[in-house]
């Protein structure tokens, strides 16, 4: 499977000088398996460059899933912007976490109320399927798609993609449920254990890192995690390859940088700050 990164950044989206090389715009991932099978991974402003591709070929009909997280505008705001969605004759499933008091389609549908866009969910020209979830594990396309809850102050699902005989897992936004030192030595405890399950042998993670374990004190309950934390739970239970993501918008490439590096130091494991390169998780990495 083929990932690309259209939106690397936490919070809200950074543009300028400094954070060029690893992207401005907020979450947007697409996975491509080696049989075509399109899936995007939130759609936060990243989205706008994908769907520009995604419809370059007016007269290819785009039939694509899209897998949301959660519904922080970090992870949506691209949706009205996502020009796949627009041309009629296209096919999206969305799916995302089943809201406690409201569907998802009503959810987007608030997102995109006359108040707040020109465009409303129903003007949408594309056809698209709303799929409501909870834990559980469906086929889209090629690839089975698990997902799987994690700690972040709303309800939010971490996804592991199979397909190709590799696998994938995209684990934000997610804080460690036991409380990290500054070390960034961390306990770990039941639950993050089952947290370690979900990534356990995965060819590529794709994982919160918003803070370093310095930082983390001042940020506890913002349903993050420290790159030492992603860093330590993968090299554990033998994860492949590790992309850190959700970068804080107040980090400049350079920083990225220097956190990479740090963490390198730190492990063996093959990592980097996600950012405009593609990667491929391949049976022989
Ligand atoms: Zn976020
Ligand atoms: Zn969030």
């Amino acid at each position: 499977m083929l990932v690309r990164f259209w939106g690397t950044r936490g919070s809200i989206a950074k543009a300028g000088p400094n954070t060029i090389r690893y992207g401005g715009n907020t979450s947007c991932i697409e996975v491509r398996s080696a049989a075509g099978t399109l899936v995007v991974i939130d759609c936060g402003t990243g989205a706008h460059g994908l769907g520009q591709s995604l419809v370059a070929n007016p007269k290819q009909a785009v039939h694509g899933h899209l897998l949301i997280s959660h519904t922080h505008w970090d992870h949506i705001q691209g949706i009205p912007f996502f020009a796949p969605l627009v041309v009629p004759g296209n096919e999206w499933d969305i799916y995302a976490p089943r809201g406690l008091s409201q569907s998802i389609q009503d959810t987007l549908a608030g997102q995109m109320h006359y108040t707040y866009s020109p465009v409303t969910l129903e003007a949408l020209g594309a056809r698209i399927t709303y799929h409501d979830l909870v834990e559980g594990v469906f086929e889209v396309g090629d690839i089975t798609v698990r997902s799987r809850y994690l700690n972040h102050p709303a309800l939010t699902l971490g996804y592991r993609l199979e397909a190709d005989g590799v696998s994938i897992v995209y684990a934000c936004d997610h804080e460690p449920f036991s409380r990290q030192p500054s070390t960034g030595k961390i306990e770990i405890g039941e639950q993050d254990r089952q947290h370690a399950d979900f990534l356990r042998g995965a060819d590529l993670v794709i994982h919160d890192a918003q803070y370093t374990a310095t930082e983390y004190a001042n940020k506890i309950g913002w349903g993050h995690s420290t790159a030492e934390y992603a860093v330590d739970l993968c090299t554990a239970v033998g994860v492949k390859q590790l992309a850190l993501t959700h970068h804080d918008p107040m980090r400049d490439d350079d920083s990225l940088d220097q956190i990479a590096s740090a963490m390198r130091a730190r492990s063996s494991l093959w990592m980097a700050c996600a950012g405009s390169h593609p990667m491929r998780a391949t049976s022989t990495p």
